[in-house]
Formats: structure tokens, C-alpha cells, sequence
């Protein structure tokens, strides 16, 4: 396989100046495969990345942003056994250093050695190089196989189902039957809806302020959706469930005032988890996760090994998230595609940049 010398890259030259140019294809080191990217999908945590960086911890000058990408291995380290040269592969963008605590109890998104590249921490598009270029150098452990029936579009989507995953795992599950309320409609939102609805849910439930997409969990399975701008969600919840209240409440919106609202129609003994990206502090009621014995949590990234789990789930058809992927542009164009994405122009929930 002739690899070549040099790539195009999206490149943070600065925070909020992002350029395509030229730049060296990576080496791979020990553990690693070459990926030729197919493309990589726009995250609701990217632009907060490009215009100032993640958790201080991103470099600039020389660093390519991106992470929820999928492509083909083009080449593999002596080491590399599992993978082959032609695997079609999603990439997952945590590594954890795989020798701390949190590490080797699985929990590898919150590796404490965090941001240490030297003890072998990786974030793709975070903190270490990411998927808006024309190949990426990816550790043995963040890569997943793609069967065929998964499109590279389709793989592309595959963390963000993970993501959700991992917050229903932390959550307990789904139990059949129950009634699980998702705020917030966008791609986690709808995913999570989709897979609570694949869990065994009764009654799914999907809270939004825009129609279009309330129209796009419907088609996903949501039986009933409900626009905050028109009705009193909680009243809605409450009279839906005989007064009792949901028995889990996934957050998506990333809103303060949506995530307090949660707090007044969880049931007695209910579940919450936070998925969201909250930008402040949000006041919440304890003593009602006290007195009502509420559990309540967060996922942090996909983690777990979910990536893995979701894969049978999209490759045949369960989880169909086709509609979600609503706009698509090259790399040269990825200024343009981030500004579709953040102004949400022509009804835009996943944007993927092509290589
Ligand atoms: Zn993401
Ligand atoms: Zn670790």
C-alpha cells in the first residue's frame, strides 16, 4: 500500500482559525493502524473546541480536530494482529492510558492520567490529533469493525449511540415496560430515544422546541412528542403516567433550565441521567434525590465498550439513523460545514465532512 508523504488536514492554527493545508500523513507508532478517513461528523462539542479549546488542554499550531470519524486501515503496526490492511473501521477517540485504576477497572473515558499523551492517554480531536483529515493514526483499541451492511456515513454516528449507551448503563438499563422521557431532540436525543424504544420501553417520550425534528422521532419509533413551546411537559408527563412521573428521564438539551425541569417529573425512585453539555451550574432540589431515592448520573463519552454493543444494533436496521445525517461537504469546505452545523441551516442535526 503507497501511503503518501503528505495529507490535506483542517488544521487549529489558533483558537477559531481553522485552516486546510498541507501537513505530514502521521507515522504510526507500536499498538497503531493508519486509517484513510471517509469522513468525519460534525459533534455539538466541536465548534467549543476549534474557538477555545477542551478543558485547557488542547494544543494549537499544529493540532486536527475532529472525532467521530470512520475510514479503512491502510496500514498496521508489526504488533497489530486483530486488524488488517482493508478493514473498513469506526474509530472510538478515547484511549485510556490502560494502567491506571479507572483504566483497568474499564472505565477508560475517565482515565486519570487524562491529557497525558506521554503515559499514553489519547482524545482524537480533543486533545490528540482527530479525524478531519485525510488519515489518522489510531490505537488497536479504538478501532471497531464495520460489517458491510454499515455505511462509512452510517459508522460515523456510531459514538454518539454509544454515548447514549453508556448513560443508559450507568442508568440501570431499560426496563421493559417503562416510561422513559428524552428532552431535547437532537442526534443524541433521537438516538436515545430510538434505543429506549429498542430496550423494551412501554411509552417513549420526546420533549423538543422544533417540529421538524419532533417529526423525525416520530419516524424513529417516539410514540408521543411533546413541544415545550406548546404544552406544560411536566402536566403532559404527569397525566400520561397517573401522576407518578417517568421512571427515567434522559437529558439531552444541554439547557439549565430543561435540566432542572427533569427534577419535576421523575418518578418516586426514578433514574436521571445528564447527557447534556451544561456551559454553567445548574440548581437542583437534593433533598428530593434524598427523600424520593433518585438515582442520578452522567456518561461521559461513550465508554464501556458501547461502541461495540451499537453495531449490531445499526448493522441491521434497529437502529436507522439515515435521517439524522442531513447535510455532507468536503474537507476544503469545512469552515462551511461548521457554520451550517451551528446555525442549524436547512434543518441541520449531523454535518459529515468528507476527506
Ligand atoms: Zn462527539
Ligand atoms: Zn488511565
Amino acid at each position: 500500500m503507497n501511503t503518501p508523504k503528505t495529507m490535506k488536514a483542517a488544521v487549529l492554527v489558533d483558537y477559531g482559525d481553522l485552516r486546510v493545508i498541507e501537513v505530514p500523513v502521521p507515522e504510526i507508532g507500536p499498538g497503531e493502524a493508519l486509517v484513510k478517513v471517509n469522513c468525519c461528523a460534525i459533534c455539538g462539542s466541536d465548534p467549543g473546541v476549534i474557538a477555545r479549546g477542551w478543558q485547557g488542554l488542547t494544543p494549537v499550531g499544529s493540532f486536527i480536530p475532529g472525532h467521530e470519524f470512520t475510514g479503512t486501515i491502510v496500514a498496521v503496526a508489526p504488533d497489530v494482529i486483530r486488524l488488517k490492511v482493508g478493514d473498513r473501521v469506526a474509530v472510538e477517540p478515547h484511549k485510556g492510558c490502560g494502567r491506571c485504576e479507572n483504566c483497568l477497572r474499564g472505565l477508560y473515558t475517565t482515565c486519570l492520567n487524562y491529557g497525558n499523551l506521554a503515559m499514553g492517554h489519547r482524545h482524537m480531536g480533543f486533545i490528540s490529533n482527530g479525524g478531519y483529515a485525510e488519515y489518522a493514526a489510531c490505537f488497536d483499541s479504538m478501532l471497531h469493525k464495520l460489517p458491510d451492511s454499515i455505511s462509512f456515513e452510517e459508522g460515523a454516528i456510531l459514538t454518539i449511540a454509544a454515548t447514549s449507551l453508556h448513560g443508559y448503563e450507568r442508568a440501570g438499563w431499560v426496563r421493559p415496560g417503562e416510561t422513559v422521557v428524552v428532552t431535547g431532540p437532537g442526534a443524541l436525543g433521537l438516538i436515545s430515544a430510538r434505543l429506549a424504544r429498542l430496550m423494551g420501553a412501554g411509552r417513549v417520550v420526546l420533549t423538543g422546541t422544533r417540529e421538524e425534528r419532533l417529526a423525525i422521532g416520530r419516524r424513529m419509533g417516539v410514540d408521543t412528542t411533546l413541544n415545550v413551546k406548546e404544552v406544560d411537559v411536566c402536566r403532559a408527563v404527569m397525566e400520561m403516567t397517573g401522576g407518578i412521573g417517568a421512571d427515567l428521564v434522559v437529558e439531552c438539551s444541554g439547557q439549565a433550565e430543561a435540566a432542572a425541569e427533569v427534577m419535576e417529573f421523575v418518578r418516586k425512585n426514578g433514574r436521571i441521567s445528564f447527557n447534556g453539555v451544561y456551559q454553567a451550574p445548574v440548581t437542583l432540589p437534593l433533598n428530593k434525590v434524598v427523600q424520593w431515592n433518585l438515582l442520578i448520573t452522567g456518561p461521559k463519552a461513550e465508554g464501556l465498550w458501547n461502541l461495540e454493543r451499537a453495531i449490531p444494533l445499526m448493522a441491521d436496521g434497529r437502529l436507522d439513523v439515515k435521517p439524522l445525517i442531513t447535510h455532507r461537504f468536503s474537507l476544503d469546505e469545512i469552515n462551511r460545514a461548521l457554520a451550517t452545523f451551528t446555525g442549524r441551516e436547512g434543518g441541520a442535526i449531523k454535518v459529515l465532512v468528507k476527506p
